[in-house]
């Protein structure tokens, strides 16, 4: 376990390093023990239990977590703020939360354990990612409601390494801190990163002369052309790190230096590739949205939390040591908010269009590109069989009209194309949401 006699490169090496047979013994006992508490203390659990006629003994291999009932985001939003909590608020000592002003959001609970737990958890990933007590970082995320800059603070400290609780904005000041207390490790979002580059670039730093040697990066998906042009510029490892805000925060899975996918904590949290449409369950190396079931939140366990956030998962040993299977870097996001020609777009808005214009929903697909630095944004709408082939007039009109609508709800211009059934079909294997800015 934890100590300071641990072997270099990991944190909690017997639980890194666990066994298959092991791990898998150990997730289910502790998916039972998960389940029954949820029937027993959540509302929720219990009905929708119930509804399935499912009874928490009957749990007896880690392949009846099928049996369970999905969480979604919708259902953690119906909860606002404390129907999921699992423990009475007393026994609470923190609370996070997500979202802004339009909406009320998530508020997740974390017990004295739970805050124990995601420090050690977090701490695993800062060690696979190369750092020691020796270390200072730099922490660049907000301060606040978000788990971010907490899980990594927290981690940092159990760690023994320097923290400089600077928090997001005033890059001059970053930049000044960051030669001043000689910052060997950044922590950012990577597009924050390339704004401090670009920033010292200006006020003709030598980039040489800064004591970093490496940035951890999180909190939105980029390409490896980014990680690229940020290790060339600062001389540093830049590594991935996954943060699932719902769940823990920060600290479920990140890279270590083979930078070949995200560890994930399997010891306390289960994975699952599903198709994002039927839900169905998909085999090891396929793609689809990560589901996750918390195995040791004490305040606030969710039982196959869909994230929306689509990848692979890869049980293949790693070179590092570590046990714990890797999901690929996320590239797109299901559901993610989109900023084009600076306007916020959620796929959402564009569903809600297309049902009030069809009445059924059609199926579609949003690609965004840039074409001579500005964003082009396409929808591809799926239009049956009869309007695509007979009525050209009608198709036109129907386009016209799609994209007006689009221009006067979302604020931004669409252009729309219509397509077959078959098209979709291809399209969608690339999910529904391509943004090819990013790749
Ligand atoms: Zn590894």
């Amino acid at each position: 376990m934890t100590s300071t006699a641990a072997p270099a490169g990991f944190w909690q090496p017997d639980d890194e390093c666990m066994h298959r047979e092991e791990l898998e013994q150990l997730q289910l006992e502790r998916l039972q023990a998960t389940v029954s508490r949820v029937a027993r203390n959540v509302p929720f659990y219990r009905d929708a239990f119930d509804a399935r006629r499912f009874d928490p003994d009957q749990l007896r291999s880690l392949h009846d977590l099928r049996q369970l009932p999905f969480t979604t985001k919708g259902d953690l939003a119906d909860a606002y703020p404390y129907g999921l909590l699992a423990v009475p608020l007393r026994e609470v000592v923190r609370l996070h939360g997500t979202g802004g002003t339009g909406s009320s959001g998530v508020v997740m609970g974390y017990t004295r354990n739970d805050i124990k737990t995601w420090a050690n958890l977090m701490a695993r990933m800062l060690v696979a990612e190369g750092v020691t007590k020796d270390d200072v970082l730099q922490i660049t995320f907000d301060y606040g409601l978000f788990t971010g800059a907490f899980g990594v603070h927290f981690a940092a400290e159990r760690l023994g390494a320097s923290v400089i609780p600077i928090s997001s904005g005033n890059t001059k000041r970053q930049i000044k801190i960051m030669v001043d207390y000689k910052t060997t490790t950044l922590v950012s979002t990577p597009s924050y990163a390339l704004h401090l580059i670009e920033a010292m670039r200006a006020a003709k730093l030598n980039l040489n002369t800064l004591s970093l040697r490496r940035v951890l990066v999180g909190g939105e998906p980029f390409s490896e052309e980014t990680r690229r042009l940020i290790q060339e510029a600062l001389h540093v490892t830049v590594t991935d790190n996954y943060a699932v805000s719902e769940l823990l925060g920060p600290g479920v899975a990140g890279e270590c230096l083979e930078r070949n996918g995200l560890h994930l904590n399997e010891d306390h949290f289960i994975p699952e590739i599903v198709d994002p449409v039927t839900l169905a369950p998909l085999p090891p190396g396929a793609e689809g949205e990560l589901v996750l079931t918390s195995l040791t939140k004490e305040a606030f366990p969710l039982i196959r939390f869909r994230t929306r956030d689509l990848t692979t998962l890869d049980p293949a040993p790693c070179p590092c040591g570590r046990t714990s299977a890797r999901i690929r870097r996320m590239e797109a996001r299901s559901d993610d908010m989109l900023i084009i020609k600076g306007v916020n777009v959620f796929p959402a808005q564009v569903e809600a269009v297309l049902h009030d214009v069809d009445g059924t929903g059609p199926r579609y697909q949003l690609v965004v590109e840039r074409r001579e630095a500005l964003d082009v944004a396409t929808v591809l709408v799926e239009v049956s069989q009869s309007v695509f082939f007979d009525e050209i007039k009608l198709q036109a009109g129907y386009r016209d009209m799609l994209r007006h609508r689009l221009a006067s709800d979302l604020g931004v211009h669409f252009e729309v194309k219509l397509v077959e059934r078959s098209t979709m079909d291809a399209a969608l294997g690339k999910g529904k949401v391509v943004d090819m800015r990013k790749r």
